[in-house]
């Protein structure tokens, strides 16, 4: 397979690529000054080490599905990148930057590589869940943990379990959920839980130290009762199944997870309180498709750099096919899905930061930013003070889940809204990310189609950013809900008929 490098000089820099964080030059250098050196990180790390490796494990994993260690070499790179502890907290020892910055992480490992980016993403999503469950003692273990065997030759990775054999997109849709019907559960018993069942298509799944996974404690009452639980991937009772033999994103595992009698202790259980956190919750999947848009505007943007190189070094007809004006309609055609793309994502970004969990924690204000050192401070007062001692770990949960409620009661959230927005780019992002991916290879012809000059590759890897994270379709219905259905009671959502 070849790794057509695009000339630097076509490369946009921080600033002409991202036109809105601009802003920040002014409203909040220090944030701007972090979305500039990620950018500066990514777009090195994936360009010299993430890209020509891609290429390699790509050709592995066809050849020896089960043999993970040309993925673990790339885990390792992105370990000695500090490229996995990015957005843990400074006290912990990790690099303390802004979950902003996460668009533009994965913008930049998508464009050259979704698959390795799934990896990183997959973990992301673990940290993010972890985070937000404000279980602070554990979650200061576990990104300790992380940043300690960041360079390592095991990294930590985590991974985040909600899919099941009987329940997929009813998971990722706040308004399907009273009629999901999952079948693992949580039993509540002396100290802890018994989990039993099975979950699917864990992205890193077979890769993880830990994993979060999400049941409920009471299957009659699915949605109150839903709780998360840390488990490490190496506990009794707890066994990887099969890695899926997927289309796309060969990099990362697909793994079922199977709970036999999997016993999880009081302190493992991460969300503070039942119920309202849980519903709150879809705010968390909100952040996620953002991020999901952001992955597809990488996927998008590496057609087009493809699409590009192999315009430049092609001659059709006695003429450089970048000089036929066609290609340039195509190409310019190319770029500026790109662009739509990135919009998407950042009226997505705007829309958290103004309405969703990032309201609390990331306001687009010089001084509102500095309460994004609410939650680190937080996560770090509550492990120094508590430690490991259990009763305290379940009376702080206690009180702690009633303050995060209130809070999130009375903090003006608008999730509908940032719903909207981060559905939106999760679903349109990804649709032209696949619009790029075909006509890159319509612009290539038969090239296009061959394994060893990867265009095919970015398009078989798009399509899974389709279906992750709730289905375009899903995210479409979810969209027109919020917008028209919940404000006019005639209309009925999520009937059989559909
Ligand atoms: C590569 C990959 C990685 C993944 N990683 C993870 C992970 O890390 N963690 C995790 O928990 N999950 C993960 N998933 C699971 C993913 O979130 C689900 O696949 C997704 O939510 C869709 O669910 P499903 O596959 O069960 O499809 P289904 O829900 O069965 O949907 C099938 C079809 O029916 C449509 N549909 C479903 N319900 C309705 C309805 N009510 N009305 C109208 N149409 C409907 C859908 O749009 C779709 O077209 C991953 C999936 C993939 C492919």
């Amino acid at each position: 397979m070849k790794n057509p490098k695009i000339p630097e000089k076509y490369l946009s820099t921080f600033d002409e690529t991202y036109q809105g964080f601009q802003l920040y030059k002014t409203l909040d250098p220090k944030l701007y000054r972090e979305m500039d050196s990620v950018f500066k990180r990514a777009r090195q790390f994936s360009r010299e080490i993430a890209a020509p490796m891609a290429l390699h494990i790509e050709r592995e994993i066809r050849r020896a599905p089960t043999n993970k260690e040309p993925v673990w070499e790339f885990v390792r790179a992105a370990g000695k990148a500090g490229l996995l502890s990015l957005t843990i907290p400074k006290k912990f020892g990790g690099g303390g930057y802004s979950w902003a910055t996460c668009v533009i992480l994965f913008e930049e490992l998508c464009s050259v590589c979704t698959g390795l980016g799934n990896i990183i993403g997959g973990h992301y999503l673990g940290m993010f869940v972890m985070r937000n469950t404000f279980s602070l003692a554990r979650t200061a273990e576990v990104f300790r943990e992380i940043v300690a065997n960041e360079t390592s030759i095991k990294p930590v990775l985590l991974a985040s379990a909600m899919t099941e054999p009987s329940v997929g997109s009813d998971h990722t849709e706040v308004g399907l959920w009273e009629s999901a019907r999952p079948q693992s559960e949580a039993r509540p018993v002396e100290g802890g839980y018994i989990l039993n069942g099975r979950k699917q298509f864990i992205s890193c799944g077979r890769l993880s130290t830990y994993h979060l996974v999400f049941m409920s404690t009471d299957r009659k009452n699915y949605m109150d009762s839903m709780a998360t639980f840390l488990m490490r991937s190496d506990a009794k009772g707890f066994s990887f199944g099969r890695d899926e033999k997927k289309m796309g994103q060969l990099a990362t595992p697909a793994t079922e997870m199977i709970y036999e009698d999997c016993f999880v202790d009081e302190s493992n259980r991460l969300t503070p309180y039942f119920g309202p956190i849980a519903k709150k919750t879809t705010d968390f999947m909100g952040f996620t498709r953002l991020l999901i848009g952001a992955m597809a505007t990488g996927a998008a943007r590496g057609a087009y750099e493809r699409a590009l190189t192999f315009a430049r070094d092609t001659t059709v007809r006695g003429e450089v096919l970048v000089n036929h004006q066609w290609a340039q309609m195509v190409l310019g055609d190319m770029y500026m899905n790109v662009l739509i793309s990135r919009a998407a994502v950042q009226e997505g970004f705007f829309s958290d930061v103004n309405h969703g969990m990032n309201k609390m924690f990331l306001p687009a204000k010089r001084n509102g930013y500095r309460r994004k050192q609410i939650i680190d401070g937080v996560l770090t007062a509550g492990a120094s003070q508590f430690g490991s001692d259990l009763l305290q770990q379940r009376k702080m949960r206690h009180s702690v889940g009633k303050a995060i409620g209130w809070v999130m009661d009375h903090a003006g959230l608008n999730t509908p809204i940032m719903n909207t927005f981060t559905s939106t780019a999760k679903a349109k992002c990804s649709d032209l990310a696949m619009m790029n991916a075909n006509l890159g290879i319509d612009l290539m012809g038969s090239f296009g189609l061959r394994q060893d000059e990867g265009m095919e590759k970015i398009l078989r890897d798009i399509k899974l950013l389709q279906i992750y994270e709730g289905t375009n379709e899903i995210c479409t219905f979810g969209v027109f809900q919020r917008i028209v259905a919940d404000h006019d009671f005639g209309i009925r959502m999520w009937s059989k008929s559909q």
